[in-house]
């Protein structure tokens, strides 16, 4: 059968691994080169192009139910191994450091690669005392307590509502920044092996957007941006956001791309401001675009602030 495999970033370096057993089952195997930033990122040109009758996706958990005809689609998520020993120390500082903000109930959350690790930080942070709940993410998360960076429902949805904190295990900020809770936030990192509050960069993001909406409320012609990857695409969005601009008197036009960066946007000189229907982390780049950049979620409060 011929199989083409995707990898994140983070992953290609296991390729030829994974390839190496399937070809020694007599499969054909393709490897997809693209940039691949999420579960909502399949490979399907690369999948028809090479006539594939099967995509295999690692790591991530599913994101929503693709169905393409004659096109299997496998998600094999990864899981991380730690060194455990080093890792509870630093969730001793983890823990010292709620104490000294006197949080005892805390909302757990975490990528997906340490859904099985979670479960160890939840004994060890419940046999210190504190309450952890584990929350229900939105509709493109598959496992209590995950997180996307789309999707940070879980560190205040459900049981995790009335934490005092929370806390995020696993690596990296584009995740944990991703989680406008209104709560304070910690990060335990095992790949750093260390531990610090992030409240701060959330909020200078927050911050930012709102700049960002005001700027681009003086727009007099909007660029929408439609990706056309499987988990992001949102024409329907696009259209109603082209419309309700129009209604107050400016110019839309919907720009389509697969993936948007500031040198595919930076010859459309006369968009004085985009809004974005796809991965709404592209805003965290909006300097780069040298022009303001709003989610579709926040269209409401960029139309009152259109006078
Ligand atoms: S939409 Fe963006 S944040 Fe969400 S899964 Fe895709 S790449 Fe990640």
């Amino acid at each position: 059968m011929k199989i083409l495999l995707q990898f994140p970033e983070g992953l290609k370096q296991e390729a030829l691994v994974h390839a190496s057993k399937l070809e020694a089952d007599g499969d054909d195997v393709f490897i997809s080169a693209s940039a691949c930033y999420g579960a909502c990122d399949l490979a399907l040109d690369e999948a028809r192009a090479v006539g594939a009758k099967k995509l295999i996706h690692f790591g991530h958990a599913e994101f929503s139910e693709v169905r393409v005809a004659g096109l299997k689609i496998e998600y094999v998520p990864y899981f991380a191994e730690l060194d455990w020993e080093t890792a509870e120390k630093m969730l001793e500082k983890a823990a010292g450091l709620l104490r000294e903000a006197t949080a005892r109930k805390v909302a757990l959350v975490f990528p997906v690669q340490h859904l099985k690790n979670s479960r160890k930080v939840k004994e060890f942070l419940e046999a210190r005392g504190f309450s952890v709940a584990v929350g229900k993410g939105g509709e493109h998360v598959r496992h209590a307590g995950q997180v996307l960076g789309c999707d940070g429902t879980a560190a205040y949805a459900g049981e995790a509502k009335n934490a005092d904190a929370v806390v995020y295990f696993g690596g990296g900020k584009f995740h944990p920044t991703g989680i406008a809770s209104g709560k304070k936030v910690l990060c335990a990192d095992p790949h750093l092996m260390d531990a610090y509050w992030i409240t701060q960069e959330i909020e200078k993001q927050e911050k930012r957007r709102k700049g960002a909406l005001l700027a681009a409320s003086q727009a007099k012609t909007f660029g929408i941006l439609v990706s056309t990857k499987c988990g992001q695409a949102n024409v329907a969005g696009a259209v109603l956001a082209k419309k309700l601009i129009e209604k107050k008197g400016r110019r839309a036009e919907i720009l389509v791309a697969n993936e948007f960066s500031p040198i595919a946007l930076a010859n459309f000189l006369a968009f004085g401001a985009y809004v974005n229907t796809a991965c709404p982390r592209i805003v965290d780049d909006g300097e780069a675009y040298g022009k303001p950049i709003v989610n579709l979620a926040d269209i409401r409060r960029l139309l009152e602030l259109m006078v």
